[in-house]
């Protein structure tokens, strides 16, 4: 018998805003803090704030009956390319919320999503795999979020809004509210900036900057 191991993949800045919210649920589940580490694969070093950082496969090599592992990385792509290997290693994809996050009615949200303090998702909200809220941001109502979506700290996702799979949302941006029928839509990888006041549909691919939020021309 060997006791699960659970890992936060990713132990840069924000793994290291994660791992203290998975350490919590650990200790509320009476689990020992040193089944608690990080995964990188350039490791910082052997140790980051007291927990031990290994390679993926001293992840894999170290004896454990079950392995659950947070992918905590804000690109999109490289959390898609890693839960392929979550899932081709079996190992499970684990959900971390933060003890003070809000979920009000009929809310889903996909596996190894990662919801940190202040989050509040209203209701009858659909929320795909690996999505990140950072501190502070909100989905209201109706809002349909697909895979590998991030939300950098403080995005006001309002209600009836679809975010297409890896978009990435910047820190304070504000989506206008949609219509029932008509939501407001952020196409598929596409990029909000910073601070970015979205009030129409937001093309696959592109990136809107400003208030009201534009095309960014390069
Ligand atoms: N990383 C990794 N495997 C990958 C890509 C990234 O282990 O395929 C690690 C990388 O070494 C770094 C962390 O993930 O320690 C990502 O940190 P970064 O500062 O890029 O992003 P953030 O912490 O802001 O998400």
């Amino acid at each position: 018998m060997n006791d699960p191991l659970y890992a936060i993949y990713g132990a840069s800045g924000f793994g290291r805003e994660v791992l203290p919210l998975g350490r919590e649920l650990l200790v509320r589940a009476g689990v020992a803090s040193d089944r608690l580490v990080f995964i990188d694969d350039a490791p910082p070093g052997q140790l980051v704030n007291g927990h031990r950082v290994l390679t993926w496969q001293e992840f894999l090599d170290e004896p454990a009956d079950a392995r659950c592992v947070s992918l905590a990385i804000a690109n999109g792509a490289i959390r898609e390319k890693l839960s392929n290997r979550l899932c081709d290693h079996g190992v499970t994809p684990w959900n971390i919320s933060a003890a003070n996050k809000v979920e009000l009615d009929d809310v889903a949200v996909g596996e190894g999503a990662i919801l940190c303090a202040f989050v509040t998702l209203t209701s009858n909200i659909r929320i795909g795999r690996h999505f990140h809220a950072n501190i502070y941001s909100y989905v209201a109502h109706d809002c349909v979020i697909g895979d590998f979506v991030t939300f950098a700290p403080g995005v006001m996702c309002n209600g009836n809004v679809v975010v297409e799979d890896h978009a990435y949302i910047g820190t304070g941006a504000i989506l206008r509210q949609g219509k029932p029928g008509r939501p407001l839509r952020i196409g598929r990888g596409a990029v909000v900036g910073m601070g970015a006041v979205v009030t129409k549909d937001v093309a696959a691919g592109a990136t809107v900057v400003g208030n009201p939020a534009r095309p960014l021309v390069k």
